[in-house]
């Protein structure tokens, strides 16, 4: 049995050693834990700006700096109620997104099947489709919660091409691995290609709220919407940190103004309670534009650490 608790920060300073996220050990192992985090180095899926391959290990660098104890769920020591590693990579073949997607799929079947949960930092958000694969091969079709400010149903980009940051999610209606009756889209905003950008989603059977709405509504009345829409259900949460407003979260393919402050999707994400999540990941952070900082993974991997304590706190519930 090897370590699931990080290096402790205060015998060993957060700058030594090499990064992992939030200094978890890094083993490929999968046994004995509850979550692996899990790095996807791909951006073949970018129609705009590339450099999402160095976002998973951009993630890390900033993590170190987190501490174990998430006050926001009642002081709870995240990584004494859930066992994680930090597993690595999965490979990629640069520029071939079909074959990445046999690896990616091939990485999460292997966590999931261990009964471990996969917890993803990517990438660019093609890579969301190959892990729903995994994911609903063993848990049946999922509830996506899709934090975003694109809805990513297009069918198409470029020449037909079907596989793309902008198609996961309708591809994955086709594929049978989403039950949208189930699923809600979160934060879309801005200009558009079309005006179906919306309605498209609806069509698909995704509840749909904008940032408007979002902000209409608030952080609790979200997380309850939330609760509800995936009642029992699977859940793969994709977060999208476009979601945020370029002024905190620069990093991205292709930055939407008008979002929200670090603090308002923080506190969002601190609200979620009662989804049975099985699977998660953190996508399309660009460390080739983020400023000095480095303040979009930073943010990054402050989501993963409050998507991390949303799987604690559930566990914690249920013993
Ligand atoms: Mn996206
Ligand atoms: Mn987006």
């Amino acid at each position: 049995m090897t370590n699931t608790l990080p290096v402790d920060s205060l015998a060993l300073p957060r700058f030594c050693g090499v990064p992992t996220f939030m200094r978890l050990e890094q083993n490929a192992s999968l046994d004995g834990i509850d979550a692996a985090i899990l790095g996807i180095p791909s951006d073949s899926g970018a129609p705009y700006r590339t450099g999402a391959r160095f976002g998973p290990n951009a993630i890390r660098a900033q993590s170190v700096m987190l501490r174990p104890i998430n006050p926001y769920r009642g002081g709870l020591h995240v990584f004494q109620e859930l066992r994680v590693r930090d597993v690595g990579d999965c490979g990629v073949v640069p520029g071939y997104l079909e074959e990445t997607y046999r690896q990616i799929e091939e990485a999460v079947a292997a966590i999931v099947s261990a009964g471990v949960v996969p917890m993803s930092l990517g990438g660019d958000h093609s890579v969301t489709l190959p892990q729903l694969r995994a994911v609903a091969a063993k848990h049946g079709p999922v509830a996506l919660v899709h934090f975003d400010s694109h809805s990513d149903t297009w069918d198409n980009y470029f020449a037909g091409k079907k596989y793309s940051a902008g198609t996961p999610f309708r591809r994955g209606v086709e594929e049978q691995i989403i039950d949208t009756a189930h699923s809600i889209q979160i934060g879309m905003r801005g200009s558009l290609f079309s005006p179906t950008d919306v309605s498209q989603s609806v069509e698909l059977g995704y509840e749909v709220l904008t940032t408007d709405d979002v902000f209409a509504l608030g952080p609790d009345k979200l997380a309850e919407r939330i609760a509800e829409r995936t009642a029992g259900r699977p859940v793969f949460l994709t977060f999208d940190i476009d979601f945020v407003d370029p002024s905190a979260a620069p990093a991205v393919q292709t930055p939407e103004a008008g979002g929200f402050s670090a603090h308002e999707t923080l506190t969002i994400l601190r609200k979620l309670r009662d989804i049975n999540l099985v699977g998660c990941d953190v996508v399309e952070v660009n460390p080739l534009y983020d400023g000095p900082g480095q303040i979009t993974s930073l943010l990054a991997a402050t989501v993963m650490a409050e998507l991390l304590a949303l799987l604690a706190d559930g566990r914690r519930a249920a013993r």
